[in-house]
């Protein structure tokens, strides 16, 4: 890009939970690298998680600011603080669901401040969150291009057109039984078990119907911004594009504008665990013998699974970092769901982080070999990008559909098993016993399978870092959208 193009101004309005935070402030922080002035958008309790981001990127020359409107937590009926999926399925209760209904009623009521900071800035363009399908209206009406961020790759936004188009779901005769999803590149099995529920049913709900307008002004809109890179699934990229027509940029991995340690240590939330700390522990383990597991920032587990994670993770011998999403409320608590004597007995062999982890700093370190993962899309393009075998353990959203990403067309990972999709509001998810637990982390950590994955996995991981790199893949890509809304401009 020449440094005649003028400045462009584009805001960068992100869903309030972790998963969507994460990625559109790295993508905010990516344009600003290459002279776009960036704003991103929040509601109050929302805003330190962005500080440290906007802090930075100044330090970095980037021209980020934050545009803070009030969340109607009142006018929807929440406990004032409530403005992040974080906070509803922390200790999921009997009340979570409804609160979740509440939660996505007042993300629907933000569209009115939107507008009035459109109207205030008149941004080049609007990259908005999927789960805002007003917003291409909202920009729309100041003639603004908006942006879909879905958060997701090209392989789940396949997957879930060619469910909706032929609906193979309903022509088998039992939850278990698998089916070829039609039409996708790869004759991807799935079954109904592993399928959201909103898919199966015909129950017309508030998420339905945000879904279906989200749909629609995906079609209004000026296009898709995908986090991924064109050779992690090119047969995806090209049938979302060619085949269902859809004008898409891929301009990830996004985890990867971030050069150096203290970025990397400060996404999302602060640290449970001081980064140096834990890169002691890692330069003090040989390459590839440390398995990573979490479980990204919504789901939760009840004391029996996390037990049972304990038992399966001694069973396999190897040391490890694990997360556990726990508050400090549940902190005080009796920790009932580690056996008796555990940490004693791991001592300098695992590591227990409560709370948050840096976990991109942690994935790229060259002890760690192996990754048990939800399989949430951040975080296993993070397992790819760092070239690590993966253990998949879906749970929710369209985890499964990564899942089957990781294991049968990437062939970079196992499953552990699980067959029941849960929603992240109920803790129901499949039990996982020991034995598969200790099966899978041993799979992907020794033996000829291993060294084939793994080996498989790093040359991924060199591709994503070349397709940001300049001439990349994602670097083009990036360009060319750039140079579309210059023009636009002029
Ligand atoms: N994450 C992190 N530390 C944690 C848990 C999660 O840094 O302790 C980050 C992770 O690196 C990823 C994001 O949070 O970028 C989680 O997104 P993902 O799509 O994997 O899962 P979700 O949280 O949306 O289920």
């Amino acid at each position: 890009m020449s440094s005649e193009i003028p400045q462009l101004h584009i805001f960068f309005f992100p869903f309030m939970a972790h998963g969507h935070m994460i990625p559109i402030a790295d993508m905010a922080k990516l344009f600003g690298t290459r002279g776009v002035k960036t704003s991103l958008i929040t509601t109050p309790s929302n805003a330190p998680l962005f500080s440290k981001t906007i802090q930075r990127s100044k330090d970095l020359g980037i021209q980020m600011d934050l545009k803070i409107i009030k969340f109607p937590y009142v006018e929807a009926g929440l406990p004032e603080g409530c403005e992040n999926v974080d906070a509803i399925t922390t200790g999921v209760t009997t009340t979570s669901k409804d609160m979740a209904i509440k939660f996505l009623k007042a993300t629907a009521m933000l569209k009115e401040p939107l507008e009035q900071l459109l109207r205030e800035c008149k941004p080049d363009c609007l990259v908005a969150d999927v789960f805002f399908p007003w917003a291409t209206d909202a920009a729309a009406k100041f003639g603004i291009p908006r942006l879909v961020f879905h958060g997701i790759n090209f392989f789940s936004l396949c997957t879930t057109a060619c469910m909706t188009i032929y609906e193979p779901h309903k022509q088998v005769s039992s939850d278990a039984e698998p089916f070829v999803v039609p039409g996708l590149p790869g004759d991807i099995k799935l079954t109904r078990k592993q399928l959201p529920d909103f898919m199966k049913s015909n129950e017309e709900t508030d998420f339905t119907k945000m879904l279906k307008d989200s749909k629609e002004a995906e079609l209004n809109s000026y296009g898709v911004v995908v986090n991924s890179f064109y050779e992690l699934e090119p047969a995806y990229a090209d049938y979302y594009r060619n085949v269902l027509g859809r004008r898409a940029w891929h301009i990830g991995p996004l985890s990867l504008c971030n050069k150096n340690v203290e970025d990397k240590a400060f996404r999302g939330k602060q640290a449970s665990i001081d980064e140096n700390e834990c890169l002691k522990w890692l330069n003090s383990k040989k390459p590839n013998s440390v398995v990573y597991i979490c479980f990204g920032s919504v789901a939760n587990f009840n004391s029996d699974q996390l037990m049972e994670i304990a038992i399966g993770l001694e069973a396999s011998e190897q040391e490890f970092i694990w997360v556990v999403r726990k508050d400090k409320k549940d902190q005080e608590e009796k920790e009932d769901w580690l056996p008796e004597g555990f940490e004693k007995r791991m001592e300098g062999k695992g590591l227990i982080i409560r709370g948050w982890a840096p976990q991109v700093l942690i994935l790229e370190h060259e002890a760690v070999g192996g990754f048990v993962t939800h399989c949430g899309w951040n975080s296993t393009l993070e397992g790819v990008t760092a070239g690590v075998p993966m253990v998949a353990w879906p749970i929710s959203a369209e985890q499964f559909y990564n899942e089957k990403l990781v294991t049968q067309v990437l062939k970079i990972g196992v499953s552990v098993g699980v067959q029941q999709w849960a929603r992240l509001v109920e803790l129901v998810g499949d039990f996982v016993k020991r034995d598969a637990i200790e099966k899978a982390v041993k799979e992907v950590m020794v033996g000829d399978r291993a060294e084939e994955m793994r080996s498989r996995a790093k040359e991924l991981g060199e591709m994503a870092r070349r397709a940001v790199e300049k001439e990349g893949s994602s670097y083009s890509d990036f360009n060319a959208l750039l140079e579309e809304l210059s023009l636009r401009r002029n």
